[in-house]
């Protein structure tokens, strides 16, 4: 059987670990890494990959299957995301999570017109929490739902920090409070203010001669995000940031708690994430969720998606009778 051509557009953490990905998915393979550097200057870790610019990458029309989209949600995607669904079909990770419909319809009108399929939006958050949160919404009609994010790394607030004067580099852990998690568990359906639910964690490199106080204060008074956190500051060494905090991990949870029944019986439903690296795991969700797409595209398919209108067995390599007698 023919294997799924895959390329994958952007070579930063997620292009890297959609990179890996394929090599543990034996349906699929690589067909060609696409950036917008200078080629030669994007060492990849497949030996004999191509690397393309972007801007040629409509030579490569009829040698990919699916097109995996690698860029940032802020500024590359919202123009990549339409541009590429005009002629390839295309998965990405678009976590603004107040722009997906409007993303949805850009996409979606330009896949259609190019006959194409595009997923958007699929990773865990959004992706495998919102699937967990419809399912269980779905089926404990009346309750209430909770995500509870970390322990692990956000970019968006380590970069804040970073941007602050006198501070070299700097590493942000956003932290789940136990007795909030617990609280929830409990299935008391408790009302958490932002304070409640989440502490973040700070480690800061300062340049020399810095004053580390006046970092500390901009730092926990920073309006949208860290004024409504309490926050912890920690100054280390860059040695101590690079050996102690290089890696990228993240995770969470989804609860939802409810009742059913006259007596009001309790059910509680969760889904937990420990990922020891964030892109590696975001990149396995976005290579199931290509097949889903080259599958659907080969029924003859096209315009936008979300996770939410993929059937599971189409993300499986195993065959629906398989699925049927393994793990039904
Ligand atoms: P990243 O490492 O910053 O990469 C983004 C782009 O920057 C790459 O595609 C690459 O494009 C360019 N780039 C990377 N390294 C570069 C370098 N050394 N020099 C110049 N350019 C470089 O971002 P990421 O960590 O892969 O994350 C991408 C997006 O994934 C995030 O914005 C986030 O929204 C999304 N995400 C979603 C989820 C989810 O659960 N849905 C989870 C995690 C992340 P070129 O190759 O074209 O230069």
């Amino acid at each position: 059987m023919s294997k799924i051509r895959i390329g994958i557009v952007g070579y930063g953490n997620i292009g890297r670990g959609v990179e890996q990905a394929i090599k543990r998915n034996e349906d699929m393979e690589l067909a060609a890494v696409f950036t917008r550097r200078d080629p030669a200057s994007v060492k990849v870790a497949t030996e004999g990959a191509k690397v393309v610019h972007m801007d040629d990458m409509l030579s490569m029309k009829g040698d990919v299957d699916v097109m995996v989209l690698c860029g940032g949600s802020a500024t590359d995607l919202p123009v990549m995301g339409p541009e590429l669904a005009a002629n390839f079909n295309t998965i990405d990770s678009f976590d603004t999570h107040a722009k997906i419909p409007e993303y949805f319809a850009n996409v979606d009108k330009a896949a259609k017109e190019g006959n194409n399929i595009s997923i958007i939006s699929v990773g865990w958050d959004p992706g495998m929490f919102s699937l967990n949160r419809l399912y269980a919404e779905s089926i404990l009609v009346q309750g209430s739902t909770y995500t509870f994010w970390g322990k692990g790394v956000s970019q968006g607030h380590s970069d804040a920090i970073r941007r602050i004067p006198g501070v070299k580099n700097a590493i942000q852990y956003t932290v789940p409070v136990d007795e909030a998690v617990d609280q929830v568990r409990s299935g008391s359906e408790p009302k958490l203010t932002t304070r409640d639910k989440h502490t973040r964690e700070c480690y800061v490199v300062a340049q020399e001669g810095a004053n580390k106080a006046e970092i500390e204060n901009a730092i926990k008074t920073m309006p949208n995000y860290f004024d409504e956190y309490n926050t912890t500051v920690h100054f280390i060494s860059e040695e101590e940031l690079k050996r102690d905090h290089s890696k990228m991990p993240h995770g969470g949870f989804v609860i939802r708690t409810g009742e059913t029944g006259e007596e009001g019986n309790k059910h509680v439903i969760e889904y937990s994430l420990k990922l020891d690296s964030n892109p590696e795991f975001t990149a396995s969700v976005l290579i199931a969720y290509a097949r889903a797409a080259y599958r659907l595209n080969q029924k003859g398919e096209n315009g936008a998606r979300s996770v939410f209108d993929i059937a599971p067995a189409l993300l499986s390599m195993k065959t629906p009778e398989q699925l049927r007698k393994e793990i039904l």
